[in-house]
């Protein structure tokens, strides 16, 4: 098993387990509260297009998720994701 890549498991139906991009949880730089690497702590609803890290306690869909990896506002998030869609699309 590679540990540079997020590792998503299929965990029940429509949910995956894989590790936080955020909250560093695959880094084995140091055990934090006895919590060690390989624990898929973030719950991924493909259904929903929901995430949620059950370590950082942070949780995210679509949207707010691509603005918080890209770094851009909610709205500009919001509007790049529409844009890729439409131009998908035509
Ligand atoms: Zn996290």
């Amino acid at each position: 098993m590679d540990k540079d890549n997020i590792d998503v498991k299929q965990f029940s139906g429509a949910e995956a387990r894989c590790l936080c991009p955020f909250c560093d949880c695959g880094n084995d730089s140091g055990d934090v509260n006895g919590s060690r690497r390989g624990r898929l702590t973030a719950s991924i609803n493909e259904t929903k297009g929901l995430f949620y890290c059950f370590r950082c306690e942070e949780g995210f869909n679509a949207v707010s998720l691509y603005a918080r990896v890209y770094g851009v506002d909610v709205r500009v998030a919001y509007g790049e994701l529409l844009d890729g869609f439409i131009s998908g699309y035509t």
